[in-house]
C-alpha cells in the first residue's frame, strides 16, 4: 500500500490514479507505461506482477538485438558490452543514427531496482528517443525529459544521464550531462579527459537547467561510456574497477578494434569480481578511425 507522500497528495483530485483494491495510489511509474492501470503495484495479481518483469526484461533485450543495426557509420567503429543484472535494474543507453545524420549517443542509470525502476526506465528512455530527434540541443533534452521524469516518478527517484549529438562527419560531439559518471576520451595522444557533469541528476529539481559542452573527436580518439555496474565492482580485496583502472588497461590496447576492447575490459572485469553481478555492467565505446 502507499503512504500517502506530499507528491501522490496532489494527485488526490484526479480519481483515475487511486487503486480500485486498496486506500493507495497507483505509482506514477506504472501510470506512465501503463496509463489505464487501475491497481497500484502491490495489488497487482502475481501473475500479472511476473508478466510485467518479463516484459521489462525484454524491453532491455530488445535494445541489445536492435544496436548491431546503428553503428554501421562510416568512419566510426562502436563496440558494446551490455550485461543486466538478474534483478531487475535501470541501465539504458541508444546508439543511434538520426535522419539528419546526428548520431545520438545515450547512457543512463535510473538509481534503485525492481519494477519501479525498471518501468522508470522504460518511460525515460522512451522520453528521451522521442525528444533527441525533436530537440537538436542535448541540453534542452535532457531540461523536458526532466520535467517528464518528475511527472512520472514517485518522490525521491534518481536518475542520471548522458546524452550526446555527433556530428559524424565534423567529430563534433554535443553534450549534456546530467550527472552521469564523467566519460573518458583517450586522444590519439594517449592524454585523457573526461566530458563532466553539465548539470545535477535528473528528478531532484523541477526546474533544471543544463549547459552545453562541445568536444571535437579526431581520428583516432576514443570515447568511453560506462555506467557504475562496471566502476562499482568490487573484488574480494575491496578493491574497485574504477576510472583509474579503466584507463590504465585500455593504455594497454591500443589500437584494437573499439569492439575487441569492450569485450576484453569487460573480460578482465569477470576474472576482476567473479560472479553474478549485483548490477548492470554497461560499457559504450566509439572510435573515430
Ligand atoms: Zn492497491
Amino acid at each position: 500500500m502507499n503512504t500517502p507522500s506530499a507528491h501522490s497528495a496532489q494527485q488526490v483530485t484526479t480519481l483515475e490514479h487511486s487503486c480500485s483494491q486498496c486506500d493507495g495510489f497507483v505509482e506514477p511509474e506504472l501510470l506512465s507505461v501503463y496509463p489505464s492501470s487501475q491497481v497500484c503495484l502491490d495489488c497487482m495479481a502475481k501473475v500479472d506482477r511476473a508478466r510485467l518483469e518479463k516484459e521489462l526484461n525484454q524491453v532491455r533485450d530488445l535494445d541489445r538485438s536492435l544496436l548491431p543495426d546503428v553503428p554501421a557509420l562510416s568512419g566510426w567503429d562502436v563496440g558494446l558490452h551490455y550485461r543486466p543484472s538478474r534483478l531487475l535494474s535501470g541501465d539504458f543507453y541508444d546508439v543511434r543514427a538520426e535522419q539528419d545524420g546526428r548520431l545520438t549517443l545515450l547512457i543512463g542509470d535510473v538509481m534503485g531496482k525492481g519494477i519501479p525502476a525498471a518501468l522508470l526506465r522504460a518511460g525515460l528512455q522512451s522520453s528521451l528517443k522521442a525528444l533527441a530527434p525533436e530537440v537538436c540541443s542535448p541540453a534542452r533534452v535532457l531540461e523536458k525529459a526532466n520535467r517528464n521524469f518528475l511527472d512520472s516518478a514517485s518522490p525521491g527517484r534518481l536518475a542520471s544521464v548522458f546524452l550526446g549529438a555527433l556530428d559524424p562527419d565534423k567529430g563534433e560531439l554535443s553534450y549534456a550531462n546530467g550527472g552521469h559518471l564523467p566519460p573518458l576520451l583517450r586522444r590519439a595522444s594517449g592524454d585523457w579527459q573526461t566530458l563532466d557533469a553539465t548539470g545535477m541528476v535528473l528528478g531532484a529539481l523541477p526546474n533544471v537547467s543544463y549547459s552545453e559542452a562541445t568536444v571535437t573527436l579526431e581520428s583516432g580518439d576514443l570515447l568511453v561510456l560506462f555506467s557504475d555496474g562496471f566502476t562499482e565492482a568490487e573484488n574480494s580485496a575491496g578493491e574497485v574497477f574504477d576510472e583509474r583502472e579503466i584507463a590504465r588497461r585500455l593504455d594497454q590496447l591500443p589500437g584494437l578494434p573499439a569492439q575487441v576492447l569492450a569485450s576484453s575490459l569487460a573480460e578482465e572485469l569477470a576474472t576482476f569480481a567473479p560472479g553474478e553481478p549485483s548490477d548492470d555492467r554497461t560499457l559504450l565505446m566509439l572510435r573515430r578511425t
